[in-house]
């Protein structure tokens, strides 16, 4: 059956690096990949025509596509919109609540060719990688009660970290596949030396532990992580955390990489329904320039390939083509090194493409 795909272009280098990795999507095409591909409108491109970073229209083609590819949303002609629920990245926020999509995978992966880039020694990084698997819709960032108020004269600021077992052991189950189609070692960062919600947590993946005996699973408190990290990342391979712990660690680990600019990502829900999109954001810096390094889109398309179209196939052979593309010496401003040749957003979607077509 013909799958859909919506593509989001959003704001800033958005539709610049989404047009080269729909380029790559439809050479898939030509290879047999039966999708049917459109555009919608989300975030500060969406709010300039109808008033709404998402309108009605671009949430019902979401829920009917089996993946969307999001560029990125936001930037400062939007800054100044006083409701705050008419902000670009609520958009953002909205597909992810309307869609379900609790699991965010993080990959963080370091290009021995990029090892330099990265802000340690080559040897701690070269060949790093790292999966993320971060919970999304729930942990503090949503849990009520939530605000400021007034108690014995002074203002209080208050949040509710809350889990329930069911939200544990659903991204427990997705780390656990995760390391199952990968390295076979698991690490569940928690806080359960202080925080009642995270012994429950620690709990269910012990609980589940026994369903995947080929899994080694391993505890960690997100402090030691936080240092394991940073001191020797490669002997992490899945690490499946919460919402809040999980959002500064992929953070650090994608900085290992030293290249914003390559990373990927994937959000998906209990049917394997997804959201991809690259790690960094609009880059308004940069936006309109046609310099923007295009890789981390592209990259999220292999993704996609992966995880909602279960054609493993294709999204190996975008990733060798990307490999490719970084031994022959192409790279863009921002991972730009000395002896390389600096090319433009489109000169590397023409680069990943032949590569592609040539394997
Ligand atoms: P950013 O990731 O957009 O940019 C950080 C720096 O990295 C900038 O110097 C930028 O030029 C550079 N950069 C980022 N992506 C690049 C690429 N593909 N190629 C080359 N250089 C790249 O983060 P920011 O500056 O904090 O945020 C800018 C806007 O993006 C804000 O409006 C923010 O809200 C939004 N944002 C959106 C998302 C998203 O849509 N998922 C995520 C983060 C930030």
């Amino acid at each position: 059956m013909t799958q859909k795909i919506l593509v989001l272009p959003g704001d800033g280098i958005g539709p610049e690096i989404t047009a080269q990795a729909s380029r790559i999507l439809a050479a898939c095409q030509a290879r047999g990949l039966d999708v049917d591909v459109e555009e919608g409108l989300l975030g500060g491109a969406a709010y300039d025509v109808h008033g709404e970073p998402l309108p009605a229209e671009t949430l019902e083609k979401a829920k009917a596509a089996r993946a969307i590819l999001l560029g990125a949303v936001g930037g400062p002609k939007w800054d100044k919109i006083e409701d705050l629920s008419k902000r670009p990245e609520k958009g953002l926020l909205g597909v992810r609540k309307q869609l379900g999509l609790f699991g965010n995978l993080r990959p963080a992966i370091t290009y021995p060719q990029l090892a330099d880039a990265s802000s340690l020694k080559p040897e701690l990084v070269a060949g790093l990688d790292i999966m993320i698997v971060r919970e999304l819709t729930g942990g503090i960032y949503f849990g009520q009660p939530r605000g400021i108020e007034e108690r014995d004269g002074e203002r209080v600021g208050f949040n509710t970290y809350v889990y329930s077992e069911s939200e544990i052991e659903r991204i427990g189950r997705v780390a656990f596949e995760m390391a199952q189609k990968r390295g076979k070692k698991l690490c569940s960062v928690d806080k359960a030396n202080v925080l009642e919600v995270t012994i429950l947590w620690r709990e269910v993946m012990e609980r589940l532990a026994p369903e995947y005996p080929d899994v080694e699973l391993s505890h960690m408190y997100v402090d030691n992580a936080a240092m394991q990290l940073v001191r020797a990342p490669k002997q992490f391979d899945v690490v499946v955390t919460g919402n809040m712990f999980g959002d500064i660690l992929s953070d650090a680990a994608a900085m290992l990489t030293g290249s914003i600019g390559m990373l990927p990502s994937a959000s998906l829900n209990e049917s394997g329904q997804g959201m991809y999109e690259p790690c960094h954001g609009s880059a308004p810096d940069i936006a309109g320039q046609g310099i923007a390094n295009p890789l981390a889109t592209i990259l999220s398309v292999a993704m996609m390939l992966r995880y909602s179209l279960d054609e493993p196939a294709l999204a190996q052979r975008i990733e060798d083509a990307v490999g490719q593309v970084l031994d022959d010496g192409l790279r863009t401003a921002d991972i730009a090194s000395e002896g390389m040749r600096t090319v433009s957003t489109a000169e590397m979607g023409d680069a990943v493409l032949a590569a592609f077509e040539a394997r």
